[in-house]
């Protein structure tokens, strides 16, 4: 293409996103902040209200990386927590379980570093799990909600994730996926383009040293599949009640659906 971007064959993205994240993992959270300016946490806190989160919940969150998302529901859940404090027993508030769930033991490291600085870590609620999104590690039917942030872009086969966050999820368990999506909007493409590709790979050599990873970033938006058609791969996969929203004129899409 114009952008000089190769194509990269199968067997190799899984490669290149494993170094990707090894490389980026100390730096990757100032990282999320410089390049989004930090709106990433507004659309993390927008992704956990349309959870709902409750106590008790099983809450399975993928490529959960530093543990962002997972910290939120663990928050969400505690609020409401405190606010029913009365109404609910301490042993279904310790039944609360979020697994955070990513192929990067950096990350995961990062994230449980984070973890005891927040006086958690020792808590039974959060749960960090080594492992690939296309091969879930847990049983049929086990989990109330599976999330996905900035994740399943990075998936070899985006079907097969799909296929196993169904698999995973109860009947009445809500999928929710956070991802850089594509922008439609004239002049707003044009400007967003070039800070893709101009501005980005430039920040991330300059912050985390590593220019090539975040050209794969840019890249990799790129490849995935525009909004509708990633709302008919979610449909095709089993889900019901498949709905999108576009935040910043689609940067980013919050996609949603049940398991009925
Ligand atoms: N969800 C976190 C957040 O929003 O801050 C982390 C997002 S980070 C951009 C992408 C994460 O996906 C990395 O931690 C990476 O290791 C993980 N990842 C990539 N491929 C994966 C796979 N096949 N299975 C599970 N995790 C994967």
């Amino acid at each position: 293409t114009s952008f000089g971007f190769q194509q990269v064959k199968e067997e190799e993205k899984s490669k290149l996103v494993g170094n990707v994240f090894t490389n980026v993992a100390s730096s990757y959270d100032i990282m999320n902040d410089v390049m989004s300016g930090g709106l990433h946490r507004l659309w993390k806190e927008r992704l956990v209200g349309k959870l709902s989160p409750f106590v008790g919940m099983k809450h399975l969150d993928v490529a959960g990386g530093t543990g962002d998302v997972a910290f939120r529901i663990y928050d969400a859940v505690n609020s409401v927590q405190r606010r029913a404090l009365r109404k609910v027993d301490e042993a279904s508030i310790e039944e609360t379980q979020i697994y955070v769930f990513d192929i990067n033991p950096n990350m995961l490291n990062v994230g449980k570093q984070r973890a005891a600085e927040r006086g958690l870590r020792d808590n039974k609620s959060l749960v960090w799990v080594e492992g690939d999104a296309e091969a879930l590690s847990f049983d049929d039917s086990s989990m109330d909600g599976y999330t996905i942030a900035f994740g399943i872009r990075n998936v070899t086969h985006i079907e097969k994730a799909l296929a196993e966050a169904y698999r995973v999820l109860k009947r009445g368990g809500r999928f929710l996926c956070l991802e850089l999506s594509h922008v439609d909007i004239p002049v707003f493409k044009e400007l967003y383009d070039l800070y893709s590709f101009q501005v980005i790979p430039n920040l991330g050599e300059l912050i985390a040293g590593d220019r090539d990873s975040y050209q794969y970033l840019v890249e990799s938006v790129r490849r995935f599949p525009p909004q509708e058609r990633f709302a008919t791969m979610i449909g095709d996969a089993g889900f019901e009640k498949v709905e999108y929203e576009n935040l910043v004129g689609g940067v980013v899409a919050i996609h949603s659906a049940i398991k009925l």
